[in-house]
């Protein structure tokens, strides 16, 4: 792939980059993306996605714009209430970055249709808000060994965390949580403060960009967590279970 003169200028600031380059930047050009939710996390996540120059988004969200969306999910604009976010988020996409091929998913996700949903996609983004997904993704992700970028955002608290099949050592969501238990927190009970969720979405966007491009050391292997509170970032090691459910097998097998 050569890049156009417009694409070595919308890009300058990120081909002048040792980090990124033209090889960095040929490897977003060329990347498939899905984003599983286009909620507080994932319009975030979508939009500078598209700015950084991925090739191809795929957004998978059934639901549509609602009033209440607009205090944080900012690809939708007052005028997108009662339409599909996925068609909200692909307009706003569109705006900033016409190259961008996207592709919208308005199906459900499930255990027979996930597989196929994933083929050819490079770094799953997980922005939903409930455990069931949470838990589908990371299997499919697992199953298919797709590096997974997990986010979550609660109140004044976010969390990340990455699953990097290419490291030995990367635990999964479910080596984290196990099962959903009893407990899915969602903005709608418990409240979410507006820039919360961009912080932790930029941050998944810059996760995925650096597995794409092949830039540093990933998060995988770490938990991530900000209280905005105290403006306090922990990064905590994160070891992986030996006998998780979906991911413990693959490992045991050497795979
Ligand atoms: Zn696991």
């Amino acid at each position: 792939m050569t890049m156009n003169d417009e694409q070595l200028l919308r890009y300058s600031r990120q081909l002048m980059m040792p980090d990124i380059e033209v090889a960095g930047q040929e490897k977003l050009l060329a990347a498939s993306v899905a984003i599983v939710g286009l909620g507080g996390l994932g319009c975030p996540v979508a939009l500078y996605l598209a700015a950084a120059g991925v090739g191809r988004l795929t957004l998978i969200d059934f639901d549509e714009v609602d009033m209440t969306n607009l205090q944080r999910q900012i690809a939708h604009r007052t005028e997108d209430v009662g339409r599909l976010k996925v068609a909200s988020a692909a307009d706003a996409i569109a705006a900033i970055n016409p190259g961008t091929d996207v592709i919208q998913v308005t199906e459900r996700l499930d255990e027979d249709n996930i597989d196929d949903m994933l083929n050819g996609i490079d770094v799953v983004v997980d922005g939903s808000d409930n455990f069931n997904t949470r838990f589908l993704v990371n299997d499919a992700c697992v199953r298919r060994r797709i590096p997974l970028v997990s986010g979550a955002a609660i109140q004044l608290e976010g969390q990340l965390m990455v699953y990097d099949p290419a490291d030995p050592d990367s635990p999964c969501y479910r080596c984290l949580y196990k099962t959903a238990g009893d407990e899915d927190m969602n903005c709608a009970e418990f409240g979410v403060a507006a820039p919360l969720v961009g912080v932790v979405g930029a941050m998944q966007a810059m996760e995925t960009l650096k597995l794409i491009a092949g830039v540093g050391k990933s998060l995988a292997g770490f938990l991530l967590v900000f209280d905005a509170r105290s403006a306090e970032w922990r990064k905590l090691k994160l070891p992986r279970n030996p006998d998780c459910a979906a991911c413990g097998a693959t490992r045991k097998t050497g795979s």
